[in-house]
């Protein structure tokens, strides 16, 4: 008997994180999850959940937040304590996790491995098959995502050692916004400085922003190209988008992750003469300064919180710096709207995603009150209704629908990989 190869593992490698999810394609099942936590210390974690769509349904660990050992929960997660010296460390433990449920990487029916890439520069519009070629210019790259392209890179050059014989997939973070307009995308300073450098805006989140944008067309019952959409994601780092007819046309990030909205601990957009002025007059040099902006900054600077749960309990409490802070947030998520229905022409959607925008009533009912004028509105009821399906949460009659679409990067990931190596291929079951 013959059976095509259907599964994906999604691998989205951190510095000193590896997160993980296998996925069967055939029907979009989530086969396995996990995280493995801390790489290179003594106190690594590796967390393994099987079958997690039974389970955990805020997708885990956001906030760098502990499972406790064993299976308490019932869900048959499993934890593993020690150290853990590299990613091909954790890879192997992580197949390891996974052979235990017979579903281990040597598994002809693994089809491809889709790994998250933070920045694909202009160059990767789409997801990628890897090659020494793209691993060079994912590496070119590094200078603009120092952070995040290095530990892309190890995960990839990892998974490529274990299963050499698999396609590996780069699905990039900036690919969904290299449709920006040059008049979105350049910033208005001298052409040659930028050029040189490759200044511009490349925006992230874009595997959520394409994922959210067509869920939202599904759930109005349109078709993508017929849709102009908002999309809000609010995570710990947040970002919005305006998306035409399926096609991005703006988002607020921009050459790195730190401009546009205010963030968990990012400050978003700010004068950058302020900058300057740190330097000049504060003293401080660009290392603290790049510090300041995008981790000591956002909610966590103005109001010592970052998770909006705490925040919203002080608010409620009557504590004047979280209120402020939640101002501020609210204020900038506002002009954003305001800017993008510009932009957009005619909005049909505006969206929230991502664990802020998927849970926070609050904001989002704060987000559009007093923008009736451009057709928004919340009914309070669907709006304070928790679930993690997507549904539309504006009145019956509203001009402009207001949705709840909850974000799936692994899925999106899963699916373009898989789209992309999915030729039929047999195997021998
Ligand atoms: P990340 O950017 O880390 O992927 P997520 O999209 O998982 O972030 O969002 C994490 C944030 O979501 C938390 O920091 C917290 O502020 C917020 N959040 C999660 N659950 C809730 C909730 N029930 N109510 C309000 N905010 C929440």
């Amino acid at each position: 008997m013959t059976s095509r190869a259907t599964r994906v593992l999604v691998l989205n490698s951190g510095s000193s994180s590896l997160k993980y999810q296998l996925l069967d394609m055939r029907d979009n099942a989530r086969l396995a999850a996990g995280l493995v936590e801390r790489i290179g210390e003594e106190t690594s974690r590796l967390v393994h959940t099987p079958r997690p769509d039974g389970g955990d349904a805020d997708g885990g660990d956001a906030d760098g937040g502990d499972a406790d050992g064993g299976d308490a929960d019932g869900s048959g997660k499993r934890e593993r304590t020690g150290p853990i010296a590299d990613h091909t460390e954790a890879l192997e433990a992580v197949s390891a996790e996974l052979a235990r449920d017979g579903l281990g990487l040597d598994s002809p029916e693994l089809a491809a491995i889709g790994h998250r890439v933070v920045h694909g520069g202009l160059k990767f519009t789409a997801p990628t098959v890897v090659d020494d070629a793209v691993l060079a210019e994912i590496e070119r790259l590094v200078p603009v995502a120092p952070l995040h392209n290095p530990a892309n890179l190890t995960g990839i050059r990892t998974a490529q050692r274990l299963r050499p014989d698999l396609p590996q997939v780069a699905v990039f973070d900036t690919a969904f916004h290299t449709t920006m307009p040059e008049h979105a995308a350049r910033y208005a300073i001298d052409v040659a400085t930028a050029d040189a450098h490759r200044i511009r805006r490349y925006g992230f989140h874009g595997t959520s922003h394409a994922y959210v944008s067509r869920k939202t067309a599904e759930l109005l019952g349109r078709e993508p190209a017929d849709v102009n959409v908002i999309v809000l994601h609010l995570g710990n780092g947040a970002s919005a988008s305006a998306v035409a007819g399926g096609r991005c046309v703006d988002t607020s990030m921009g050459l790195t992750p730190l401009e546009g909205l205010v963030m968990g601990t990012r400050s978003g957009d700010i004068d950058p003469a302020v900058t300057f002025h740190l330097k000049r007059v504060a003293g401080m040099s660009v290392d603290e300064i790049d510090e300041l902006l995008n981790k000591k900054s956002g909610l966590v600077g103005l109001c010592g919180d970052n998770d909006m749960r705490e925040i919203r309990r002080r608010v409620d409490a009557g504590d004047e710096r979280a209120r402020l802070a939640f101002d501020i947030y609210v204020h900038r998520l506002k002009k954003y709207i305001g800017a993008y229905t510009a932009v957009l022409g005619r909005v049909d959607a505006v969206v929230f995603t991502a664990g802020v925008g998927e849970n926070a009533a609050p904001v989002r009912e704060a987000a559009v009150a007093g923008l009736e004028t451009l057709g928004l509105a919340v009914d309070a009821g669907l709006n304070a209704v928790r679930s993690d399906k997507p549904r539309i949460i504006s009145p019956r009659d509203a001009r402009v629908a207001v949705a709840v679409v909850p974000t799936d990067e692994e899925l999106e990931i899963a699916q373009q990989t898989f789209a992309l190596v999915d030729e039929g291929r047999t195997v021998i079951a």
